[in-house]
């Protein structure tokens, strides 16, 4: 039974007030909910891929594992009950500053979120941007709704408040906990829709939860958290800067990038084939756009490497942006940010060199 059971509104965490954390032998963890699988739930046992994210209220995923008691004093709040693929900038954004709120306060040790798997990378690297905190903040989600047989969303969530209770976890920056690993949130990826093992990192994982026991063995040498120049304190309004991703393959369309420009796009992340390459055709295009005060940033839509700067194209010349390793999408977060601060393609090349 929860000892300090809760009711799932934001107004729960007013409760925390009465509960410093120095009363209590155990760490003060609260849990974010937002949708997402985890939350799921399908017709029958056997629908481990075909049902309905974002079912199932936060209170009903901690009662089905009272063993988190164990871990730590656990308070929660429903943040949004969404799918992930439907987050937006504003979602993000209000996320970003519900979760900096919490780190904030002295009776918070550590936060979870729990998240759909589609964009959880995308937002646990915007949170390891924004949040200048040393507290453990912890995504986690699940592959199978908690209704499926082998439902892998309880021993996520439970390793996730271990996690995120545990003294090891800070300063490590925000973590993804899946299928017993422990990634950084800058480097994680879903790279796929049906197995639970769908998180990997190119560079490794930073460590693995045995029985609730986080084990490290690497850590990021990426800004984050604490050591980040943004700051969710210093944005304003929930938008951020219009940013477009236009995917590379053959027989691109001009029109594709053009029509990002006139939707108000302040930069285009060309997701191109290999080393970010952009086809001769296309490159006046780009030229143009960035003549025009477009920034152009040089990502790829291969999963592993990185862009390597005036390699095939001539990026000084142009004035173009290479994305590092980061993905279009953790690419088009980082951009926005950057265009927050400065239009200057040196120094958003600088960020990319740093995050
Ligand atoms: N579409 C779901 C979501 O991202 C998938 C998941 O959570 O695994 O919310």
């Amino acid at each position: 039974m929860l000892t300090n059971s809760i009711r799932t509104s934001n107004l729960a965490i007013d409760l925390l007030a009465d509960s410093p954390a120095s009363t209590y032998k155990k760490n003060n963890v609260v849990v974010v909910a937002t949708g997402g699988t985890i939350a799921g739930a399908g017709a029958s046992s056997t629908n481990s891929a075909s049902y309905t994210a974002a079912k199932i209220p936060v209170d009903a995923l901690i009662d089905a594992i009272p063993q988190v008691q164990d871990l730590a004093n656990i308070r929660w709040v429903q943040a949004l009950q969404i799918a992930s693929e439907s987050m937006t900038d504003k979602e993000l954004i209000n996320l970003a500053r519900q979760v900096n709120d919490l780190a904030k306060r002295s009776d918070v040790n550590g936060i979870v979120v729990t998240h759909g798997t589609d964009t959880m990378e995308e937002t646990a690297f915007f949170l390891s941007l924004v949040i200048r905190s040393d507290k453990p903040i912890v995504l986690v989600g699940s592959m199978r709704p908690g209704t499926a047989l082998s439902a892998d969303g309880p021993l996520n969530l439970y390793s996730a408040v271990a996690l995120a209770s545990s003294d090891t976890a800070k300063g490590k920056g925000v973590l993804v906990m899946m299928n017993d690993t422990i990634f950084a949130a800058r480097d994680v990826s879903k790279i796929i829709n049906i197995h639970t093992n769908a998180f990997v990192s190119q560079w490794g994982a930073l460590g693995t939860i045995v029985e609730g026991k986080p084990y490290w063995f690497r850590e990021s040498t990426k800004r984050h958290n604490s050591s980040s120049e943004f700051n969710i304190e210093s944005i304003e309004g929930d938008s951020l800067p219009l940013v477009g991703i236009v995917y590379g393959a053959n027989n691109m369309l001009p029109q594709s990038y053009l029509v990002l420009q006139q939707a108000g796009a302040k930069a285009i992340i060309h997701a191109g084939t290999g080393n970010g390459s952009v086809a001769d055709y296309i490159v006046p295009t780009l030229n143009k756009l960035q003549s025009e005060g477009v920034q152009i940033i040089r990502s790829s839509h291969v999963p592993q490497g990185f862009v390597i700067r005036n390699a095939e194209q001539p990026d000084d010349t142009y004035g173009w942006v290479v994305a590092h390793d980061l993905n279009p999408q953790k690419t088009r977060l980082l951009t926005a940010l950057a265009l927050t601060k400065t239009t200057d393609a040196k120094e958003i090349q600088r960020m990319f060199y740093e995050y």
